[in-house]
């Protein structure tokens, strides 16, 4: 899938991975599209507010778009971390559901709604593809830290579905991929202390680095591009394996 001349929606497409692929997207000659709860979309993509985790919303914001929609990149994500239960009780479980229906449903939401857009695309190219649709997941749709089940819930099924969803879609010519970033260097990261980072860091093979936005980007543009790659999530962690907890973790 090429981006240039394409519609892309980004979820969550304001900052971090997915303002990055935003930008990414349009600098190549997308019709660029993010739907992000607030903040501001990168000059030249064309926000439209909307709570992924709403699917009336989603459908609306996606109906307000004109057009084919060829590409999807579903960005829109809250961390939360708390163990199951403590001493002091079971664990906050209004938290748990607001994550996976943030980072689950609305990826589930978003996918549906754009999906049923695409299906009506004209077939394009050599193998006649009509659509490509990528997840943010994680290294917690794999390893997950203690504390991090609600998060992992939401990332390990997201990861899940980029098989199913490819197999869903594949009689339309739409394929389904999942990017698993590590540790990236963004805003919903950017309040972790300095020594809490390094201690993550220091779990990665090489480089021992943060990544970068614009690397989680540049592998979206490889996933778009490389048309055998279907179902598939491809790690982004610098051979990152977490242990069960750091020294900061809860108990
Ligand atoms: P970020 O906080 O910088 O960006 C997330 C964006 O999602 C924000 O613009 C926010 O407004 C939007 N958003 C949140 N809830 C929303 C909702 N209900 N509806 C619409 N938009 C909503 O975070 P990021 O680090 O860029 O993360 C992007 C994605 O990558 C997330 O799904 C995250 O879980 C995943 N991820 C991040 C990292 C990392 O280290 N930063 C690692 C692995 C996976």
């Amino acid at each position: 899938m090429e981006p240039a001349g394409k519609c892309a929606v980004v979820t969550g497409g304001n900052s971090g991975l997915g303002r990055a692929t935003a930008e990414w997207l349009a600098a190549a000659g997308a019709d660029v599209v993010s739907l992000d709860l607030s903040g501001e979309a990168p000059e030249g993509v064309r926000f439209i507010p909307c709570d992924v985790s709403d699917f009336a919303a989603v459908q609306a914001a996606v109906d307000a778009i004109e057009g084919p929609i060829h590409i999807l990149v579903n960005c829109a994500g809250i961390g939360a971390i708390g163990a199951i239960a403590t001493p002091e009780g079971p664990g906050d479980m209004a938290a748990f559901r607001k994550v996976v229906e943030v980072n689950l449903i609305g990826a589930a939401n978003a996918t549906a709604a754009v999906a049923a857009r695409m299906i009506g695309n004209e077939p394009a190219g050599e193998d006649g593809e009509r659509g490509a649709i990528v997840n943010a997941c994680s290294i917690a749709s794999f390893e997950a830290q203690e504390g991090m089940g609600a998060y992992a819930a939401s990332k390990s099924a997201l990861a899940a579905m980029c098989l199913v969803w490819a197999r869903d879609l594949s009689r339309h010519a739409i394929r389904v991929n999942g990017v698993a970033p590590g540790f990236m260097a963004t805003p919903m990261v950017a309040m972790l202390p300095e020594a809490l980072v390094d201690e993550l860091l220091s779990d990665a093979e090489f480089p021992k680095r943060a990544g970068r936005a614009e690397e989680f980007a540049e592998v979206v543009d490889f996933v778009l591009h490389t048309p055998l790659l279907n179902g598939e999530v491809i790690r982004l962690d610098a051979g990152t394996r977490p242990p069960a907890r750091t020294k900061w973790s809860m108990g």
